[in-house]
């Protein structure tokens, strides 16, 4: 399955990546009404991470063994079985947080679903081509395909 890889030499921190995810995941995917108007605001699913002069992208791997799906107390966290993604259901998410502890990526947030707790990861934008976070890069830092770009 094609996932969303880092060219770290070429991220320059702008975070643009993280606007525009929270933007694609937002009740009006307007960049203006999402930031200005919407309550909660969205929150992105891609956080960029920085370590001095080094900066770079981190969203759900996907793994196929993904330990999230293993732990899940209820079923919440599974694979979409069209795309391959994992991803939550969010009127089965209790808010445990048992698949925040269990990703050893750290890329699982806690976040607000009709005012219950709910986790919230990369989903691949499903309708998408290209998810949001890749498309608006200005830089061209992040890549997706089936394979790993240095691979
Ligand atoms: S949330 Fe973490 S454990 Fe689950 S598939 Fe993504 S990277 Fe893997
Ligand atoms: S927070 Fe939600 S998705 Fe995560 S383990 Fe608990 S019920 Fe499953």
């Amino acid at each position: 399955m094609k996932r969303v890889y880092v060219k770290e030499e070429f991220c320059i921190a702008c975070t643009l990546c993280e606007i525009f995810c929270a933007v694609q995941h937002s009740a009006s995917r307007d960049i203006l009404r999402a930031f200005k108007r919407e309550t909660p605001r969205p929150m992105p699913r891609a956080l960029v991470e920085r370590i001095g002069p080094v900066s770079f992208s981190v969203q759900c791997r996907h793994c196929a063994e993904p330990l999230c799906v293993y732990s899940c107390l209820t079923g919440a966290m599974h694979r979409d079985e069209e795309t391959g993604a994992i991803v939550v259901d969010a009127e089965r998410c209790i808010g445990c947080w048992t698949c925040v502890m269990a990703c050893p990526y750290g890329v699982i947030r806690q976040g607000m679903y009709r005012g219950h707790p709910v986790a919230v990861k990369c989903d691949l934008c499903p309708g998408r081509d290209v998810p949001a976070c890749v498309e608006n890069c200005p830089n061209g830092a992040l890549v997706f395909a089936e394979e790993a770009p240095h691979a």
